[in-house]
């Protein structure tokens, strides 16, 4: 049996190792990268070669994970700052829109001039809430997809809820969507609702999610005051 000081120490060299390793592969990527581009442009003729794209886009896709490793890696270290919770939800919400527009997803919102002022960090919960938009934005149905942003305040603190009337997660999918890795996107890096439950318990925060088929998907995010 591992006591809570062994689990502590094990967890803090498995974080060491992971930011080691992103180090030691993001070097080697952005050489490849650079290298990748100048060929294109001394001979532009190589990006017609029929798997061109290919090879940009799994660089592309090895680069998300890498900053995504690094999100997971730095998420429970947080620099709270004082924050007017009502603006700054809105300006994150302004931010996606053009995006949901763009894709034909319809965006509501319902956050009240009455929610308080908190010590958040802000990149972090912005980041948080960018990665479960996303998640909801990837699972609706397009036309006709539909996302719900309400948040309230709840003494003491916020409670913050994205509905979306998308594909939904079986019951069976519940019981792991949180563990890093774990994804069922071709293109996923399971890492989305990992850094996201580490950002909101470093916040003192809890996170839950209600989905079925039918109905879609409700995450309800509580953060303390
Ligand atoms: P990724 O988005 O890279 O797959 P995440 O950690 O963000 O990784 O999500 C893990 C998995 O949880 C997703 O692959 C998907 O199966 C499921 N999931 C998360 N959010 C939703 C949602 N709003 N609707 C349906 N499935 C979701
Ligand atoms: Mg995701």
């Amino acid at each position: 049996m591992c006591n809570d000081n062994t689990v502590d120490k094990l967890k803090n060299e498995f974080h060491y190792t992971l930011s080691k390793f992103s180090h030691e592969i993001r070097n080697p990527i952005t050489l490849i990268n650079s290298g990748l581009q100048m060929i294109a442009s001394a001979h532009p003729e190589v990006q017609e070669y029929k798997h061109w794209d290919d090879i940009m886009d799994n660089l592309d896709y090895v680069k998300d994970l890498l900053d995504e490793l690094s999100a997971f890696n730095n998420a429970n270290r947080i620099t709270p700052k004082s924050t007017d919770v009502c603006s700054y939800l809105k300006t994150i919400l302004s931010s996606v829109k053009p995006t949901l527009d763009y894709l034909d997803i319809t965006l509501e919102t319902d956050i009240p001039d009455s929610l308080p002022v908190m010590m958040l960090d802000q990149i972090k919960i912005r980041q948080m809430l960018l990665n479960l938009l996303k998640n909801a934005w990837e699972a609706v149905p397009v036309p006709g997809g539909k996302i719900t942003v309400s948040a309230c305040p709840k003494n003491p603190g916020i409670s913050i809820n994205i509905q979306d009337n998308g594909c939904g997660i079986s019951p069976e999918q519940q019981a792991t969507i949180f563990q890093p890795f774990f994804t069922t996107k071709e293109n996923g890096t399971g890492l989305g609702l990992a850094v996201s439950k580490r950002i909101i318990e470093a916040h003192n925060g809890t996170i839950d999610i209600t989905s079925d088929h039918t109905n879609g998907t409700i995450v309800s995010i509580t953060l303390p005051a």
